[in-house]
């Protein structure tokens, strides 16, 4: 059996993709490998969200390069956002890369490794789908603890935020088929495994029916009664058995219904933790990335959060500082923001500007680099006195864990989480990895809670 080595960068969906080509070329004769010293087909699955993705994707390019020039039958394929933005390009740019492929051509891998093995040729594909789910296709997990799984339940996206370039790369938003996404659950759960994640760009804004799986041609087709909905999909998986946690990931704000937020407070196993990127505090800022909400349409919609599930809800955040002509009043109003709401957790970044976005074409990208770096460091600083302060509101109290194996740290601890996605250290039981306990807290710093099994 030839051996195949795949490295992935950026979002979980790309992890998940990574575990759908490994199931492609299994079928192909190719064995998976974690060393690439070995491999004969070396694949990157690449993020182009931020400048400094690529750039890290082209440096562990450059280590393969000596691998390759002592084994010159060794093929090195790209795969995802950045193959999708540069297509060609990247050929003559990366001179080592024999295969690009994009995010929807993932089943024509097995085509483009034969081309370049038996006609020496590169190959490109970079056709996008207005359709391709990969839907009945059987992931093959990659590095897995076998008690957490993804789930990629919807691809692509419609909402053209104009910082972004995923719509550029991953295209228009597809759903999949409910029935396959149960299946997908039940086989797992079968397997051992305890908790999945439904992911997707924007998973809120899942759609499907009989006739299209295409969100914008099923929101055209008015006479279309029977659509199975996020609440109706989130319903169905957490009816496969109440010992299966499910969590979901990401969910545009716009789109998270009461529905859904109901589902959430129904059901025990569909844990109490909703990612709401906000990305700015600021209205004006966030009409410039048309986001399509506003600052206070947003707090009412962490509001109905708090209502409907109560204050221990656990919500992260995204943040973008110095998007284009941010002024230092509307980043106090993004710290005031995260004041309000007071995040569990945030995921913040500075703003890079994405060659073809909307953005790139009409703003400058005028807020100076050294601006930017300050203005991160100080949302990152609040971001962590308020994950300090969530946490010792756990103290003394007991929580239900899904234990997932040891901490990094010491084999003498486990770690779990949450339903809140809260990680906890506690000292090691036996038998009891891939279990529900219950751990009483007795301490925490920003990241961590530390407990004892109750
Ligand atoms: N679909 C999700 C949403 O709407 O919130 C986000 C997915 S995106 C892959 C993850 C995060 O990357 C975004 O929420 C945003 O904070 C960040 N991001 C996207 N484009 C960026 C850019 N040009 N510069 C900096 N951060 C960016
Ligand atoms: Fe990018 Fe916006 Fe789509 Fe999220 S919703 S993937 S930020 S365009």
């Amino acid at each position: 059996m030839e051996k195949l080595y795949i490295q992935s960068y950026g979002c979980a969906m790309n992890f998940s993709d990574s575990e759908i080509v490994a199931s492609i070329l299994k079928k192909e004769g190719y064995d998976l490998t974690n060393n690439f010293e070995e491999s004969d087909l070396i694949l990157v699955n690449t993020c182009s969200i931020r400048e400094k993705a690529e750039e890290t994707i082209r440096k562990r390019l450059k280590n393969f390069n000596n691998l390759k020039k002592n084994k010159p039958s060794l093929i090195i394929g790209i795969l995802g956002c950045m193959a999708e933005r540069l297509k060609e390009k990247l050929l003559h740019e990366e001179k080592i890369v024999d295969i690009v492929a994009g995010p929807d051509s993932y089943r024509d891998l097995p085509n483009l490794v034969k081309n370049v093995k038996l006609n020496d040729e590169k190959s490109v594909n970079t056709i996008l789908s207005l359709e391709e789910t990969y839907e009945n296709i059987e992931p093959v997990r990659i590095n897995s603890n076998g008690i957490s799984a993804f789930i990629s339940i919807m691809r692509g996206c419609d909402n053209m935020c104009s910082f972004c370039v995923v719509p550029y790369t991953r295209g228009r938003e597809r759903s999949r088929n409910p029935q396959s996404v149960v299946r997908e659950a039940e086989n797992l759960f079968k397997r051992g495994y305890k908790e999945i994640t439904l992911l997707g760009q924007n998973v809120d804004s899942y759609k499907w029916s009989t006739i299209t799986n295409n969100k914008r041609k099923l929101e055209r087709n008015q006479d279309l009664i029977e659509i199975t909905q996020f609440s109706d999909l989130l319903e169905l998986v957490a009816k496969i058995d109440p010992d299966l946690r499910i969590r979901f990931s990401t969910s545009h704000p716009k789109d998270i219904t009461r529905e859904v937020l109901n589902v959430i407070k129904k059901y025990e196993n569909v844990c109490n933790y909703i990612h709401l990127p906000a990305q700015s505090g600021n209205s004006r800022i966030l009409k410039k990335m048309n986001r399509t909400y506003d600052r206070d349409w947003y707090l009412n919609k962490v509001d109905d959060i708090k209502k409907i599930i109560g204050n221990d809800c656990g919500i992260s955040s995204d943040f973008i500082t110095g998007f284009c002509s941010e002024t230092e009043k509307e980043h106090l109003d993004t710290l005031s923001l995260m004041d309000q709401v007071m995040y569990d957790y945030s995921y913040m970044f500075y703003y890079s500007e994405r060659p073809g976005t909307l953005a790139q074409r009409k703003y400058k990208d005028d807020v100076p680099l050294d601006i930017k770096k300050r203005r991160l460091s100080e949302i990152i600083d609040r971001q962590n006195k308020h994950s300090i302060e969530r946490n010792k509101l756990t103290i003394d109290k007991d929580y239900k864990i899904l234990v997932e194996g040891f901490s990094k740290k010491s084999k003498n601890y486990l770690k779990g989480r949450t339903s809140e996605n809260k990680m906890v250290i506690f000292p090691k039981k036996n038998g009891i990895v891939g279990k529900y306990v219950d751990v009483n807290i007795k301490s925490c710093n920003s990241a961590t809670l530390f407990g004892e099994l109750c």
